[in-house]
């Protein structure tokens, strides 16, 4: 596999083939575990990225005008290769990300689930039909791919988030335009080969490495359709903003804030497993990772407790090797910035009940797990998307109580309760102001066959991504009205009715 040259410049994949940029513009990419730089991105220029709209629209039709059932073979295809290749990704996004290995293919194995489903394209397409609406009228709506269309994805998933997009996205017929994260750029062309290797034309999958100036120029150009982009809070909503006003249909997935309610019911044990795993799993570098713990009543103690023996003992460190269970952040910077929280969180009168600060893992950029209690909501440890392995711990007095915090606050990701009560359980999903909720589940990511969204500051625009949302979402429907054989009603000039 050729995914990186010699000097370990990584290259944009246009049109089927490695492409060099020519705008002299480059990043450095790390290994996050040593802090070494592992190599360097090369960011496409403005021309560039024009340029590799015209060679999608140019692959364009003869992809688009291909029977669902043809393009999903060339997903089955790739659906073999991904599986075989699973290691291989693992292994780049555990040098690049940091992650552990385990977790990598975890995060291979949701994406592989997104294929699978695009592999069904030529039943998810078939369209729906009235007969007989008016005397020998029939009508027929189907569903038609956009064109170009692009992705914009973050660091933290490199494989499974462009899967969410450019399965569907491929599946129901439109080229796409990925640009990934600049930080860990190397798994999105490792999958551009893939496809091209199972069959994918050239042309219709290409990859674009750079930074805002990439995704300014994607935003902009006349040629994309549509946009999904999944990142931080502040750019999904200038993605979102900007993509509309260029007339783009746009679905920009932003930043998390998930809180986890334990009742006094619950099973203790389980809910601490959960708190920690979901809190300090991937170094809380998760959309859907667990920030908030909100224990209800005198449970708190206990439950703190519990968790910090699991945290305390969680095995930090490089991520490739076999006994690491937590790895490091992505950059020195958001190290930095981690530990600034918590530092600050203390200053602010909380209580650090462990302190990641100074972990043994000392090399690259680490944190340790974090827990912090006596959090307030007015706190910044509390009010922002922190993205690390900080746990903050907001007691409240009662399930209302718990639940008027989670619903007051601006993101709406994800939300946990964990009980036995099943009364408590329906309310809770009925009242919780989040779009993906889980009940004695702390991670609730849906399954590939529903749909990835949440409300308020974590979704701008209306379509969640992947699942039926996501068939919807890169296609547009046309109707059909015939009448075939009858004669019409004679002329009318009033509006038409059945
Ligand atoms: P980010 O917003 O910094 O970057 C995301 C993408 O946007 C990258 O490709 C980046 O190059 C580009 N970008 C960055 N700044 C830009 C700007 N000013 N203008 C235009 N483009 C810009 O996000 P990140 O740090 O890579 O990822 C972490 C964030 O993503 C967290 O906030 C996390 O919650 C969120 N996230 C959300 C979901 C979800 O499904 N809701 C999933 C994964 C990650």
């Amino acid at each position: 596999m050729n995914l990186v040259s010699n000097d370990s410049r990584i290259l944009s994949y246009v049109g089927g083939k490695l492409l060099s940029s020519s705008s002299g513009r480059v990043g450095p990419v790390f290994n996050p575990a040593t802090g070494d730089q592992v190599g360097v991105v090369e960011m496409v220029s403005a021309d560039e990225v024009n340029d590799s709209v015209t060679v999608a629209r140019g692959a364009l039709d003869s992809w688009a005008n291909l029977a669902p059932a043809k393009r999903a073979e060339v997903l089955f295809t790739f659906r073999g290769i991904l599986r075989a290749r699973a290691g291989d990704l693992a292994q780049v996004v555990a040098s690049e990300h940091g992650k552990v290995v385990a977790d990598a293919l975890g995060e291979v194995q949701r994406g592989l689930e997104n294929v699978e489903f695009a592999c069904g394209i030529a039943d998810l397409l078939r369209g729906r039909q009235a007969t007989e609406v008016a005397s020998g009228v029939d009508v027929v709506e189907i569903r038609q791919p956009l064109g170009v269309v692009a992705g914009i994805t973050p660091f933290n998933f490199p494989v499974m988030v462009p899967l969410w997009m450019a399965a569907n996205a491929l599946a129901c017929g439109n080229a796409m335009i990925l640009k990934p994260s600049e930080r860990d750029p190397s798994a999105s062309v490792m999958l551009a080969e893939m496809l091209t290797e199972a069959g994918l034309p050239d042309g219709i999958f290409n990859v674009v490495q750079g930074d805002k100036q990439a995704v300014d120029g994607l935003l902009s150009h006349p040629d994309i359709q549509a946009i999904s982009f999944v990142g931080s809070t502040p750019v999904a909503r200038y993605v979102y903003e900007t993509a509309a006003a260029h007339g783009k249909r746009v679905q920009a997935l932003g930043g998390a804030k998930n809180h986890m309610i334990v009742l006094p019911d619950a099973d203790l044990e389980a809910a601490a497993d959960a708190a920690v795993s979901s809190a300090f799993g991937s170094a809380g570098e998760r959309c859907m990772a667990i920030s908030v713990l909100v224990p209800v009543g005198d449970i708190a103690d206990p439950l703190i407790e519990l968790i910090r023996q699991r945290a305390a003992s969680l095995k930090v460190g490089d991520g490739r090797q076999p006994d690491s269970e937590m790895g490091p952040l992505i950059t020195r910077d958001h190290e930095t910035r981690v530990k600034s929280y918590i530092s600050g969180a203390q200053t602010d009168g909380a209580s650090v009940v462990l302190d990641g600060r100074e972990p043994e893992a000392a090399l690259g950029f680490f944190v340790g797990p974090t827990i912090i209690d006596q959090v307030e909501r007015d706190m910044p440890v509390y009010r922002d998307e922190i993205f690390g392995p900080v746990l903050s711990v907001v007691r409240a007095s009662s399930f209302d109580e718990a639940l008027t915090l989670v619903n007051s606050n601006p993101y709406g990701n994800g939300a946990a309760l964990f009980t036995a009560s099943g009364g408590a359980a329906r309310r809770f999903q009925l009242e919780v102001q989040a779009g993906m909720v889980g009940i004695n589940v702390p991670i609730p990511v849906p399954v590939a066959q529903f749909s990835f969204g949440g409300w308020k500051n974590s979704l701008f625009g209306d379509s969640p991504i992947y699942g039926h949302a996501g068939v919807s979402f890169y296609t547009r429907t046309k109707v059909v009205t015939s009448r075939w054989q009858t004669a019409g009603p004679g002329l009318s000039m009033s509006f038409p009715t059945g």
